[in-house]
């Protein structure tokens, strides 16, 4: 698979955004567990945030592969910084898949134009892998849902102008996984609450928060597709998003490879430069193969979304792959580092625990293989 001339100019525009942007302030808001959202507006500006949503909403129509590139390029400088700004549209593929013309037009421009930022509330204290365990419920009276229940890990959930929240709507239903319904809520609605969480191992720059729900009013319009639908939905978001997340560890795993290749070209040791050593040399050989097999992965799992034959086998291959890329890369990069990886280089030690987030949210690596191993025991 060869990239068009459209998509390498992408990938070399976001990874001049990036380095212009996120490289001299991404030690500051790893820190800080901050970001500046001027950057956010300033990548909307440049047209990176939402590239997937159709021209009629303002995006750009392009597919989830090119979304999937800019989310490279971006981690590859730095994770915290790429994840702050791309995930403002997180939620937004089930909208633009399921949601009415009314919910379209309302929800999607802010998102590009840098007007607003969403997230999607799953998790729940109780129900993380098993999503279909969710307690949060929402009842119909009139011409309202009333929701209550509380999320958990939820992104953007302390910036979000607006949350989809994944509710029990059909609790007596007897098949489990008809049951749900995904609810779009404004968050300056009475009775929403959400408790940024202090302390995350690593992307230190994005906001993850707990949130609680309580006596939420959303119109019965904001029923996001059909009625307890939303787990199937689910299925489908996942299938767009895990590529996004495959592309993450790329992108991380990248940027580590380039950092212990800076170092060991100017580290000397035995009479010359590090990377003069064969076992080093066989060390970045591994990392640059796997990095390279990881992306064609991606590449061919994020295709299959866009031809509109998504093959969720092949996706949750490409994101635990990534994920295991990410993790093994990193740590290769630092033991390159040396003393000076666990002391002082902030950028490797940060990469080191930014890359482990992509093993686990999204589908964590042991769910990716039980997808992958259902499907082929099924065959
Ligand atoms: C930084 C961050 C941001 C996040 N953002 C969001 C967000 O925006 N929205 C949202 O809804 N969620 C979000 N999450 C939540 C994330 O998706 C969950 O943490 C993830 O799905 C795992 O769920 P859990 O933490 O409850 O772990 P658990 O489900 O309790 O799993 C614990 C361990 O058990 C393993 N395990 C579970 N089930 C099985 C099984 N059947 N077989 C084998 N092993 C199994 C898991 O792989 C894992 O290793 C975020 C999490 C983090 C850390």
């Amino acid at each position: 698979m060869e990239l068009t001339r459209e998509q390498i100019d992408i990938k070399q525009a976001a990874r001049e955004f990036a380095e212009g942007e996120f490289k001299e302030r991404a030690k500051e808001f790893d820190e800080n567990e901050s970001f500046d959202l001027s950057i956010w507006k300033k990548a909307c500006e440049n047209g990176f945030v939402g590239t997937f949503i159709q021209e009629e909403y303002s995006g750009a129509g392009l597919g989830f592969f090119e979304h999937s590139l800019i989310a490279e390029e971006f981690w590859r400088v730095d994770p915290g910084c790429g994840q702050a700004v791309l995930s403002t549209t997180f939620g937004s593929e089930m909208i633009q898949a399921f949601g009415s013309e009314e919910l379209k037009k309302k929800y999607l421009p802010p998102l590009v134009n840098g007007e607003a930022i969403m997230g999607f509330g799953i998790t729940e204290a109780d129900a993380g892998s098993d999503a279909a365990a969710i307690k949060t419920r929402a009842e119909k009276k009139g011409d309202k849902y009333i929701i209550n229940g509380s999320k958990m890990f939820t992104t953007n959930g302390t910036l979000a102008q607006y949350l989809l929240v994944l509710c029990l709507t059909n609790p007596e239903e007897k098949n489990s996984h008809k049951r749900h319904s995904a609810i779009l809520i404004d968050t300056g609605s009475p009775g929403y609450e959400a408790t940024k969480i202090h302390g995350k191992m690593g992307i230190r720059a994005s906001d993850t928060a707990e949130i609680s729900l309580s006596n939420i009013e959303a119109p019965i319009t904001n029923l996001v597709g059909k009625e307890g639908n939303g787990f199937h939905q689910l299925m489908d978001f996942f299938n767009k998003t895990r590529n996004h997340v495959a592309a993450q560890g790329v992108g991380v795993a990248q940027g580590a490879l380039e950092l212990a290749l800076a170092h060991i070209k100017k580290r000397k040791a035995f009479g010359g430069a590090l990377s003069r050593l064969q076992g080093i040399q066989f060390m970045i050989a591994e990392m640059a193969t796997r990095i390279e097999s990881a992306r064609s992965l991606y590449w061919r799992a994020a295709y299959s979304v866009d031809k509109g034959r998504p093959d969720p086998t092949l996706i949750s291959m490409a994101k635990w792959n990534a994920g295991d890329t990410a993790v093994y890369v990193v740590n290769q990069a630092l033991q390159l580092h040396g003393g000076y990886g666990y002391i002082a280089e902030y950028d490797i030690q940060r990469f080191y625990r930014d890359a482990k987030i992509v093993e686990i949210y999204e589908g964590s690596r042991e769910v990716e293989k039980s997808i992958i191993a259902n499907d082929l025991i099924k065959r």
